[in-house]
């Protein structure tokens, strides 16, 4: 592979069908992309067509069958258990469909939880967890159990976590799919932006085009095939 610093994720013709029965349409087929440092790329397309597939498998949370994804220059494949685990958590911030936050612990626990896996002593958590709520305007809210929190402010607080540890990528799998297009737009606008401001990139799995229209590129998918 070429060395091109200003690129952090690049996927090389990924191939991806489920289970053993080959009459399976491949969920992916001689999938490509390259995403520069700081940029924001949406991916659209119909359901089923391979987006969440896609997104796991640059997130390294699954594998392709043939094919690479490099993250910061970093093939996927050459990491196994806690060196991937550890990859991930520095280069990969992810924000899941239902956002997988914990409902009964605060806003700030929910954020600190990557700081807590990767050993940062305890000064250093509360200003790092401090500064990313604060990214996302929740400063005051730290304290609240996350399931008394707005469905809108939920989405903040799992794009505090996503950042929190700097990561060079942020993958989001419809992160505005349960709410209102106003907020969801809202909250889009936040995400892109407080990902540039650290410099990460952002791909967004959206089925809204006017979620995509906030991208810098969007790429669409049908049938496993990037268009
Ligand atoms: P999208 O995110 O665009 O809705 P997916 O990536 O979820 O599409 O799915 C792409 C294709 O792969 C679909 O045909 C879907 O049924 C199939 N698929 C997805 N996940 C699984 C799975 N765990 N087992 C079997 N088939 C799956």
């Amino acid at each position: 592979m070429s060395v091109d610093r200003n690129i952090v994720i690049r996927a090389e013709n990924l191939n991806r069908t489920y289970g053993s029965n080959s009459l399976a349409p491949p969920a992916l087929r001689d999938v490509s992309l390259d995403v520069q440092r700081g940029e924001a790329i949406s991916i659209m397309g119909p359901s089923g067509s391979g987006k969440s597939t896609l997104l796991f498998i640059l997130a390294g949370l699954d594998k392709p069958d043939t094919g690479a994804v490099h993250i910061n220059g970093v093939d996927w494949q050459s990491l196994d258990g806690k060196a991937r685990a550890q990859f991930r958590r520095h280069n990969c911030g992810f924000i899941a469909q239902g956002l997988s936050l914990l409902p009964q612990a605060t806003a700030a626990e929910n954020v600190e939880v990557p700081l807590l896996l990767d050993g940062v002593p305890i000064a250093e958590r509360r200003l790092r967890v401090l500064e990313s709520l604060q990214q996302v305007g929740l400063a005051e809210h730290g304290w609240q159990l996350t399931d008394q929190l707005s469905g809108g402010e939920q989405q903040r607080v799992a794009i505090a976590r996503a950042l929190v540890l700097n990561p060079a990528v942020v993958l989001a799998d419809e992160p505005t799919g349960s709410l209102d297009s106003i907020n969801g737009l809202h909250i889009t606008r936040l995400l892109i932006s407080a990902a540039k401001e650290r410099n990460a990139a952002v791909v967004i799995v959206t089925h809204d085009p006017a979620v995509a229209q906030h991208a810098d590129r969007t790429v669409t998918m049908h049938s496993g095939i990037m268009q």
